[in-house]
């Protein structure tokens, strides 16, 4: 089946390092797309995206983060308006380092979302719970979630929604198929009548795409897909 890849390249590659990446890695991880029916979106900082698309114009290209109004004195943001006139098709919004180091809050995270869906930008919303709250996933995603789904109703979206528990972001350290399979349910659930497209985060790799591919729609990855070898294989896996 048909999986969506998001590659999140954080902050890992200096501009330089990530063009190199892209003009001599890119044309073969697109080779091994090709031979597949899965989508890949490269989410590279924001100096490298119109780079990356006069490169590549045919590749979905995705933005880290975006601003929460869309114009004004907001020192270091980056407006949806400039996502847009690029013609981004996706824009990570709420990831868990966004939450924890610039004290991102679920109300920001729904103003960022109704400026994307607002602009037909996908936000790939990024939710999940800390390893202090795993008795309480249940609870954590319905917070983290509630202020968006009215707002996907009201722009008649489909909700792109990772769930990425935060416990595994970067530990090595993945959920059982039952923890994820509990989660993914507590997430359609909360969705309903809206038809989520649902990902998984965390510490992805080439096993855990293999466990996990039957339960979701795609994958959200991190340090793996800096590694162009790590990520084909990730690729051929789902
Ligand atoms: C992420 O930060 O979204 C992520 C999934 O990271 P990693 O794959 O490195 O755990």
């Amino acid at each position: 089946m048909k999986k969506l890849i998001i590659a999140n390249w954080k902050m890992e590659l200096s501009h330089d390092q990530a063009c190199s990446w892209l003009e001599s890695d890119l044309p073969d991880v697109q080779k091994t797309l090709s031979e597949t029916p899965h989508s890949l979106v490269i989410c590279p900082s924001y100096t490298v995206i119109p780079y990356a698309i006069s490169l590549y114009p045919d590749n979905l290209w995705g933005a880290q983060d975006c601003g929460f109004k869309e114009r004004g004195p907001y020192t270091g943001d980056v407006s949806v308006l400039s996502l847009n006139d690029l013609s981004l098709a996706y824009c990570l919004v709420g990831h868990s380092e966004r939450r924890r180091f610039h004290g991102e809050t679920d109300k920001r995270v729904a103003q960022k979302v109704e400026l994307l869906l607002k602009h037909t930008i996908t936000p790939v919303v990024c939710i999940g719970e800390t390893a202090e709250q795993k008795n309480q996933r249940s609870e954590v995603l319905k917070k983290q979630l509630s202020a968006l789904l009215p707002l996907y109703a009201q722009y008649q979206a489909q909700p792109v929604i990772a769930y990425e528990p935060v416990w595994s972001i970067g530990t090595g350290i993945i959920p059982s198929s039952d923890e994820l399979k509990a989660a993914v349910i507590v997430i359609k659930e909360l969705c309903d009548p809206l038809k989520p497209l649902i990902l998984y985060g965390g510490s992805v790799e080439e096993k855990t795409v293999q466990e996990f591919s039957s339960l979701v729609d795609g994958f959200l990855i991190g340090s793996a897909s800096l590694d162009p070898g790590r990520l084909k294989k990730i690729i051929i896996s789902c």
